[in-house]
């Protein structure tokens, strides 16, 4: 399985409009961060976890121009804004999401979804998928078992996804028992950095370490980055052996991790 990084910032991305912060005036590629999202590839197939406002630009830069599959893991702007931009795809793309979710899309591109579309956008078609957040797991095409994996981003709960020994989670702030149990046996992990929620949401890269040994994958890629974690290589230097920054443009094989 091939997964590309799209995006690893914070929704603003990085750099920030009109922040001052020194690595918003970093001179390292690694340091500029579209909003997050990966593309997963495996048998031929290209699935898309969260589209984001970059989306149009991610698909140019990496040379893509074919979803099999959408899978979205909440409603917040920074990965779902790139929608619109699904159109010049000529086929029905499924998109995947809790109940809330695709009622909150249906809502704000309701002129997607309209019947008697007689606009150009009548070409755009995506087919809306309900995810049960009570089930264990789904099977895309009758083949691909995907298992969606509970989070809370503050009061809200989101999911992440796990598809054989790769998972990815953006913008948890807690993860349950019953998640980190799903976890088990992941080998490639992506997951974003914990923030304390008791202390003014302080970047705790402390905690992110506790979870990611609880679950102990081989390798963790951290996403969702914002400036404030500091330069990219220097984060990297302090970071345990199978723990990394992810940055745009990453590619990692499962296979060989
Ligand atoms: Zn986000």
């Amino acid at each position: 399985m091939k997964i590309t990084f799209l995006g690893t910032g914070i929704s603003p991305g990085v750099p920030i409009i009109g922040s001052d912060h020194p690595v918003c005036f970093s001179k390292d590629k690694k340091d500029k961060r579209l909003r997050s999202s990966i593309l997963i590839e495996k048998n031929n197939k290209k699935f898309l976890i969260d589209c984001s406002p970059d989306f149009r630009y991610q698909m140019l830069r990496n040379k893509s121009n074919i979803l099999d599959a959408i899978f979205i893991t909440h409603e917040h702007y920074d990965h779902i804004g790139g929608l619109e931009d699904i159109r010049p795809i000529k086929r029905t793309i499924p998109l995947y999401g809790l109940r809330r979710v695709i009622n909150n899309l249906k809502k704000r591109f309701f002129y997607i979804f309209l019947k008697n579309n007689y606009s150009h956008l009548n070409t755009f078609k995506i087919s809306l998928h309900e995810i049960d957040e009570t089930c264990d797991s789904f099977l895309f095409e009758k083949k691909y078992k995907i298992f969606p994996l509970l989070v809370w981003h503050g009061s809200l709960s989101i999911i992440g996804f796990r598809i054989e020994n790769f998972a990815y989670i953006t913008d948890a702030s807690k993860i349950p028992n019953s998640t980190i149990y799903k976890l088990k046996g992941v080998k490639v992990l992506v997951l974003n950095i914990l923030r304390n929620q008791l202390k003014k949401y302080i970047i705790a890269i402390s905690d992110t370490i506790n979870i990611i040994n609880k679950i102990s994958p081989n390798k963790t890629f951290l996403t969702h980055i914002s400036p404030m974690l500091g330069f990219h290589d220097d984060v990297e230097k302090k970071l345990p052996n199978n723990i990394h920054l992810a940055y745009d443009e990453l590619v990692i094989n499962t296979k060989y991790i």
